[in-house]
C-alpha cells in the first residue's frame, strides 16, 4: 500500500478489503508507536457462513490487540491471524457461539489466560475442560471478571463493562471492554443494543461523571441503514444507533481520536442487513467506517 508505519494497513484478502479509506488520514507514526493497535480478524454477525452469493465474506467478530490479546475468537477467524502471531490472552464478551468457541481458543496452542464474566464462569470452565479433554491439551487459566474491575495485561489495562444483550444463560451479564494504554482509550462494544448507562459512566463518557475522552470506538452495527425496524432492536445496534452515539460523543468531546477525523468503526455487521463493503464505503457518513477482516487501525 506504500503506507508503512501508518495506522491503516489493509491486509484483507478480499478485493473490497483493499480499498483505501475515503474520509480520513491515517494516523502518524508517533500515534502508532504508543497507540493501541487493533487488527480486525472478523467483522460479521452470526449469520455469516462463508462467502455469500455476492462474493462478500466476513468472519465472525473478533479483534487482535497489540499482536497478542484477543477479544472473542472462533475458528472462522483463524486464517486472519498473522503467521507469526501467538495470542496468549482472550477476553470474551459473552457465550454466544459466534464469539466463544473453547476448541478454537485451545487449538491456537498459545492461550495462557481466558477472561470472562463471573456470571457464567462455571459453564465456561466445564466447556473448556471438555474441549481440552477432547483435544488432549492443557487447560488455560480461566479467570472470572466483574464489571468495574481492571485487568492489567502487560501495558494494557482492560475494563469489563456491561453490555445490553442476552444469551441462553439468563443470568449471564454480557460484556463490552474499555482498553487503555497510556493516553489511548478504546471502547470495543459488541454485542450491545446501544451503550448502557453504567458502561458509559464507568468509561467516563456519561452525562454526570465525565472523565477522559475515549480515543477510539469500535461498535457493532448488526443492523444496516435500511433495517432500522428490526426485532433485534433490544440486543443489537444499527448504523443509526452508532451514528447518533458517535455524534453525541464527538460534539460533547467525549470522543477525541488522536488522529483528527478518525472515524468510529462498525463491526458485527449482519450478512442479510448490510450492503457490500463497497456500498458501505460509498454510503456511510464520514464519522463512520465499516471495518473489514484484516483491517488494522491504531487508536
Ligand atoms: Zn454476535
Ligand atoms: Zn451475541
Amino acid at each position: 500500500m506504500g503506507m508503512a508505519g501508518t495506522a491503516l494497513l489493509a491486509a484483507g484478502q478480499d478485493a473490497a478489503a483493499r480499498r483505501a479509506p475515503s474520509a480520513y488520514t491515517p494516523t502518524t507514526e508517533q500515534a502508532a508507536a504508543d497507540g493501541i493497535r487493533v487488527r480486525f480478524l472478523g467483522t460479521g454477525a452470526a449469520d455469516w457462513n462463508g462467502r455469500d452469493e455476492r462474493g462478500e465474506l466476513r468472519r465472525l467478530s473478533s479483534i487482535l490487540i497489540d499482536g497478542h490479546v484477543l477479544i472473542d475468537f472462533t475458528q472462522t477467524a483463524a486464517d486472519m491471524l498473522p503467521a507469526d502471531c501467538h495470542p496468549d490472552v482472550i477476553f470474551y464478551t459473552h457465550s454466544h457461539g459466534d464469539h466463544y468457541r473453547p476448541e478454537a481458543a485451545l487449538s491456537l496452542g498459545s492461550i495462557r489466560k481466558v477472561y470472562l464474566s463471573q456470571t457464567w464462569y462455571d459453564i465456561a470452565v466445564s466447556e473448556f475442560a471438555a474441549a481440552a479433554r477432547k483435544l488432549g491439551v492443557a487447560m488455560p487459566k480461566i479467570i472470572p471478571v466483574c464489571i468495574g474491575q481492571e485487568v492489567q495485561v502487560g501495558n494494557l489495562c482492560v475494563h469489563p463493562l456491561p453490555a445490553n444483550h442476552a444469551t441462553g444463560h439468563i443470568l449471564e451479564q454480557t460484556l463490552i471492554y474499555l482498553v487503555e494504554k497510556g493516553t489511548s482509550r478504546l471502547l470495543y462494544a459488541t454485542d450491545t443494543g446501544g451503550l448502557m448507562a453504567v458502561a458509559a459512566r464507568l468509561a467516563g463518557i456519561d452525562a454526570h461523571a465525565k472523565g477522559e475522552p475515549i480515543t477510539g470506538l469500535i461498535m457493532e452495527a448488526t443492523m444496516g441503514m435500511e433495517h432500522e425496524v428490526d426485532f433485534r432492536l433490544y440486543a443489537h445496534s444499527s448504523v443509526a444507533t452508532v451514528e447518533r452515539t458517535a455524534q453525541v460523543l464527538a460534539e460533547t468531546k467525549r470522543y477525541a481520536p488522536k488522529t483528527a477525523g478518525q472515524p468510529v468503526f462498525l463491526t458485527h455487521m449482519a450478512r442479510t442487513l448490510h450492503g457490500t463493503q463497497a456500498e458501505l464505503d460509498a454510503q456511510l457518513p464520514p464519522s463512520l467506517r465499516a471495518a473489514y477482516d484484516g483491517l488494522e487501525v491504531v487508536f
